[in-house]
């Protein structure tokens, strides 16, 4: 599947003058190998969204409801139909152990849910690195021949506002709301040279949200195949990187830059304050309790 074209402007379309002076000031909007970072005001949504749609593409969103986590389905679908590449053709694909547990979201016309169903676990830890090797496969299996972009998400999330065709890309990546001001030797990166997720503390762009990765299809196929041998390699040698695959895509991408790289608007917290250059927040982890959610 390659129905990626060209950006062709539309036809009868206008819009504002982009400006050449004009812009933000308060952020960085391209990162010195020249990905754009998406922030409010460095597009134009009507301007994207009409040079995509006739491109007729079809959106793949991964999540996974393993165990208690299947109570967050219904907020992240839900608000999924409301900010989430509206007006595209998206495809979830629900990963869970409680198939029967999962709500009946009511979905718009174009959009369509599968339920997968995978093996439970015990260690939430187990569960987070076997993502990859399950996102992996169910490309193989399904995805490559339904869908053109992936998006893989936590579920214990919700959409606030737009989620659009801004964040379309080859290798996309979003910001850790937690670590954007800080110095790199600061990054919670894997520190021990023994795992294949090592960063030395004088390396690293950003420090990336393991909380969502996207792109095209085979890029993010390419990422979760090399990220699920590495962690692989690593329990071979009983290690465990420190944030499991999130130290994983972090090496990942430091090698393998990101073609688009999403602002924090795109993964907040929502204990975290908002911060002055985030304008809106449009996707957050919502509070949860560890201990009632985990199964340990
Ligand atoms: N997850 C799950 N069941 C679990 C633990 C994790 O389904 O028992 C999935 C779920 O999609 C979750 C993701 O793994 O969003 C990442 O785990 P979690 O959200 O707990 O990590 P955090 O965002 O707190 O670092
Ligand atoms: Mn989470």
């Amino acid at each position: 599947r390659s129905r990626v074209r060209n950006m062709v402007s539309p036809e009868k379309l206008l819009y504002k003058q982009p400006s050449v002076l004009v812009g933000r000031t308060d952020v960085v909007s391209v990162t010195p190998w020249l990905a754009p970072i998406v922030w409010e005001g460095t597009f134009d949504p009507v301007l994207v969204d009409n040079i995509y749609k006739p491109m007729n593409l079809t959106v793949a969103t991964t999540v996974f409801a393993i165990g208690k986590y299947v109570r967050f389905l219904q907020d992240f679908l839900e608000t999924a139909e409301k900010h989430f590449m509206v007006g595209f053709h998206v495809r979830y694909y629900v990963f869970t152990d409680r198939p029967h547990d999962v709500p009946s979201v009511n979905l718009s016309q174009g959009r369509h849910l599968s339920v997968i169903q995978v093996p439970g676990s015990n260690r939430w830890q187990e569960i987070s690195a076997r993502r990859m090797e399950i996102i992996q496969t169910t490309i193989e299996r399904q995805i490559r021949r339904e869908a053109d972009y992936i998006f893989c998400l936590d579920v214990d999330s919700k959409f606030h506002a737009r989620w659009g065709s801004e964040s379309l890309g080859r290798l996309v990546a979003v910001i850790h709301p937690g670590y954007y001001e800080q110095t790199r030797d600061r990054f919670p990166y894997e520190r021990r040279p023994a795992s294949t997720a090592y960063i030395p503390m004088d390396e690293g762009d950003y420090y990336y949200g393991g909380a969502m990765i996207g792109g095209f299809v085979e890029d993010v196929y390419t990422l979760t195949k090399v990220c699920r041998t590495r962690f692989e390699e690593d329990a071979g040698n009983s290690i465990e990187a420190a944030w499991q695959e999130e130290s994983h895509l972090n090496r990942y991408l430091l090698d393998n830059k990101p073609s688009k790289v999403l602002s924090p608007e795109y993964l907040w917290q929502d204990f975290k304050a908002k911060t002055k250059e985030v304008k809106v927040i449009r996707f957050s982890g919502v509070i949860k309790n560890y201990a009632d959610v985990r199964p340990n």
